[in-house]
């Protein structure tokens, strides 16, 4: 039966398109009227259908009747929205809900009577899994001041995906500040509003293996046509694409396919569009199409209530007073905060003891402690820089204009102060000096925050910035 299709099809299109399209299926099984025919890739699949649809019904019933039916099955290549689902903390009684079976297989049909692979031409009923974690919703993501903005525009982006002018939404924020849980939290409510529409959550990172991997087996065009296929795409940290030029150029293709068809596409970053390095010029105009929403430290109202949040879905009951000292003493990383609360409570059920002001105040000690991060000498340049409203190459140049000057001091200063190296070390990371210059900016600033009112302040200003 195949054979006489394929001689149909080859008489009715050009030799190279039938080469490419045909000559690769391998006809499976016939049973009664239903042909099951294996396709090398669902690009393939989606190529077949889309193009060639009409001449496959035409050489089918002529062989089979009207009722004919074709099946495609797919041959696996298992690579593309790859299993291995939530990079992030889960609870354990979540997990079972992600089956052995479904972290294999990405694509499926919906239909039950067909097994896995199976696809019947005329419906897409092509499944990608959205790798969301149903934990990341809207409900959980409690708002405040310092995540408004982008919570209202990812709420607007969930009820008119790709109809905002928020396209793409790009939020940013330090760590542990909810970019990845907002992310979800927009992809859940879309599926939820939406649910023909294909979501895809992945990591930068994740996205990026993929690519290398696809490029490693020939597959990169497939890797492309994938992604072409997606309705909304949530990557996360794409900080993570800075230097990797090749993976920032299959993005680009991705995201310009994706934009042009309306499809919306969600980002996270550490930093602003403006600070990311080594990120293509032409990326990151794209990056600034859409709304850049900013992530800020919450408050400590909204900390208290995230924290309240977090045990009353625990079933955990707790002092007022504890808490309080929590979200008093941990400010800047919502994580942090969790984790000190997760940390209390395993504590005091372990030890079978209430929680006391003093078990709080040790376990805040050592979350504080254990995740004080080493400044670096870059880190200190781009603060001083930025407090002075300039650029880390002007704080470097060899002018000597007064202020310039002095913030290139304070720079050398804190550096001595906050990290480990060597005065020559310094000397050569901030603009290339020598130790004896690094010895005298010290000695000058010490100088200075003795005699000089507005001196002092910037000190002051500073060492908050970097303790
Ligand atoms: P990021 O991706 O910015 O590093 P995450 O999204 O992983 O941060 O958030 C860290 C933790 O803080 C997660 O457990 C998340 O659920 C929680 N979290 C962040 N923002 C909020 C919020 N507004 N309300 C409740 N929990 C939050
Ligand atoms: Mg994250």
């Amino acid at each position: 039966v195949w054979k006489n299709c394929l001689a149909f099809i080859q008489d009715n299109i050009q030799p190279q398109a039938f080469k490419t399209w045909f000559e690769p299926i391998k006809p499976i099984k016939l049973a009664e009227n239903v042909l099951s025919i294996e396709v090398p890739s669902k690009f393939f699949y989606e190529w077949l259908e889309e193009h060639y649809v009409k001449l496959l019904k035409v050489a089918l019933t002529k062989e089979l009747g009207e009722q004919a039916k074709l099946v495609y099955i797919i041959k696996m290549e298992n690579t593309y929205g790859n299993r291995e689902p939530f990079t992030e903390r889960i609870p354990s009684a979540n997990r079972g809900q992600v089956s052995p079976q479904e972290m294999d297989v990405p694509i499926k049909s919906k239909n039950p009577e067909l097994k896995n692979p199976f696809v019947i031409p005329g419906i897409r009923n092509i499944k990608i899994e959205s790798q969301l974690n149903p934990n990341y919703s809207f409900d959980n993501f409690l708002e405040g001041d310092s995540n408004r903005l982008a919570r209202s525009a990812g709420l607007a982006v969930a009820n008119k995906p790709g109809g905002t002018s928020f396209n793409p939404l790009l939020i940013f924020g330090g760590v542990g500040l909810g970019k990845t849980h907002l992310a979800h939290a927009i992809g859940i409510e879309i599926k939820d509003k939406y649910p023909e529409r294909t979501v895809l959550y992945i990591s930068a990172e994740k996205f990026t293996q993929q690519y290398i991997e696809s490029v490693k087996k020939n597959t990169r065009n497939d890797f492309i046509h994938f992604y072409q296929l997606i309705d909304v795409l949530i990557i996360d940290d794409v900080q993570f694409f800075s230097g990797k030029s090749g993976t920032q150029d299959v993005f680009f293709h991705i995201f310009n396919h994706l934009h042009q068809n309306g499809k919306q596409v969600i980002l996270t970053s550490d930093k602003a569009p403006v600070d990311m390095q080594d990120i293509e010029q032409r990326l990151l105009s794209r990056f600034k199409w859409g709304l850049s929403a900013e992530l800020q430290s919450p408050d400590y109202e909204t900390r208290i209530s995230i924290l309240k949040n977090k045990l009353y879905r625990d079933g955990v009951e707790m002092p007022d007073e504890i808490v309080e000292y929590v979200a008093k003493h941990i400010k800047t990383n919502i994580r942090e905060l969790e984790g000190a609360i997760i940390s209390l409570i395993a504590q005091s059920s372990f030890n079978k003891k209430e929680v006391t002001l003093d078990l709080a105040r040790q376990v805040v000690e050592k979350f504080v402690k254990n995740t004080k991060r080493e400044v670096s000498i870059d880190y200190i340049q781009k603060v001083v820089s930025d407090y002075f409203e300039m650029d880390v190459a002007t704080l470097q140049s060899k002018t000597r204009k007064r202020h310039i000057v002095q913030a290139r001091q304070l720079a050398m200063f804190f550096a001595k102060k906050f990290t480990k190296a060597s005065l020559a070390s310094i000397g050569s990371q901030i603009g290339k000096r020598d130790h004896a210059t690094v010895l005298h900016a010290c000695k000058t600033v010490d100088n200075l925050a003795e005699t000089d009112k507005q001196f002092r302040k910037y000190i002051e200003d500073l060492t908050k910035k970097f303790s």
